[in-house]
């Protein structure tokens, strides 16, 4: 099998640890990884470079392809996101986020099985803040007509793709008639015009969330501008078992970038307990991701195969703390390779 060459950036918090992790166990399965380490955030800056390195932006833009762990985002001062940063750079417009409940895994809902679509480029996210006079500040919300309809374009070719049959847009046009206003309607027009075999519909953003936390099973996939993908993404994670078990890709016209939902956990880091699920399965969309761009089904296999296993290794109670179990990071890792069989 061709090898298949991606950037591996560890994060910081407890980026390293679920990295190496996932590191383990696709070494045991044999995929035939060749990584090229990068840094940025944190470990970048302590390592003397700027916080998104123009290498690491160059070899993701070389390889199309990365995984990432997570990158600590300072609060209210200190260094603009590099999560956002490289999801701007490299023009990864479209987050995809698959919540779907799992075997072993006790959450209020069984079978909830939603695709999350968030636009990663624009919103409130621009990062366009002001202090208009003292005492008064000002963040603006972009939204273009460009950004708007490709995304949309981008979600209905993904449902067709998958085989899904709905795509719900959660909005608060009814506050942001112009911005929001636009991205309902570039939406609708991509569905009239060429999906109409698609089911789609519209939910005012409170009444929808209110909606998911009732009864997730009547969404099927959600498409949402920037901040409430965010936002909707973690809500979204508490209906199937937590941050520990969402996956996540961001992906552009000219690459892929895999990372978890979740952050970099600072709470946790360097105690060995963290879940490194989310990025494993992360992993696992990459895999699938480049078996759908080589139309290869023995890289489509290897990904099943570790699918299989942590799906056995859950099943078989094998779970780390804030799934309710006991393991540490490398134990479960540990699980999972050995069920990885043949
Ligand atoms: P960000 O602002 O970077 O998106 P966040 O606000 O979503 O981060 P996280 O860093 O993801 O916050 O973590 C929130 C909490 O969830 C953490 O404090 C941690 O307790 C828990 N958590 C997140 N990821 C994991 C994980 N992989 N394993 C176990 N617990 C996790």
């Amino acid at each position: 099998m061709k090898p298949i060459k991606a950037v591996l950036i560890e994060g910081d918090g407890i980026g390293p640890e679920v990295t190496r992790a996932v590191v383990a166990i696709f070494n045991a399965a044999c995929v035939p990884m060749e990584w090229t380490p990068h840094k940025a955030g944190l470990a970048a800056l302590s390592a003397g470079s700027e916080v998104l390195p123009a290498k690491t932006i160059d070899a993701i833009k070389e390889y199309g392809l990365a995984l990432k762990g997570p990158c600590t985002t300072p609060i209210g001062k200190g260094f603009t996101s590099v999560n956002v940063g490289l999801r701007k750079a490299l023009n990864l417009y479209a987050a995809v986020r698959p919540v779907r409940s799992l075997q072993g895994v006790k959450t209020r809902f069984e079978n909830v099985d939603i695709i999350i679509i968030r636009e990663n480029t624009e919103g409130l996210y621009s990062g366009i803040e002001n202090e208009v006079t003292p005492g008064v500040v000002t963040c603006m919300k972009v939204a273009t007509e460009a950004a708007c309809l490709r995304i949309a374009l981008w979600a209905f070719r993904f449902a067709t793709h998958r085989k899904r049959k709905k795509i719900t847009v959660f909005h608060k046009a009814n506050i942001m008639k112009v911005t929001d206003g636009l991205f309902i309607n570039c939406a609708e027009r991509i569905h009239k015009k060429d999906y109409p075999n698609i089911d789609y519909n519209t939910l005012i953003i409170d009444a929808g969330c209110m909606r998911l936390v009732q009864d997730p099973s009547q969404f099927d996939m959600l498409l949402l501008e920037n901040l409430y993908g965010d936002v909707v993404s973690d809500l979204c994670a508490g209906l199937v078992g937590g941050l520990g078990v969402v996956p996540g890709a961001n992906i552009g016209d000219h690459g892929a970038v895999f990372e978890a939902v979740h952050g970099s956990a600072p709470d946790i880091a360097g105690k060995g307990i963290a879940n490194p699920l989310a990025l494993l399965m992360s992993g696992v969309m990459m895999l699938n991701y480049v078996a759908d761009e080589r139309d290869d089904v023995s890289i489509k296999k290897l990904a099943d195969k570790i699918k299989n296993a942590y799906n056995q290794a859950l099943a078989d109670n094998c779970k780390t703390r804030d799934l309710g179990g006991e393991m540490g990071t490398d134990a479960f890792a540990k699980a999972v390779i050995e069920r990885l069989g043949g």
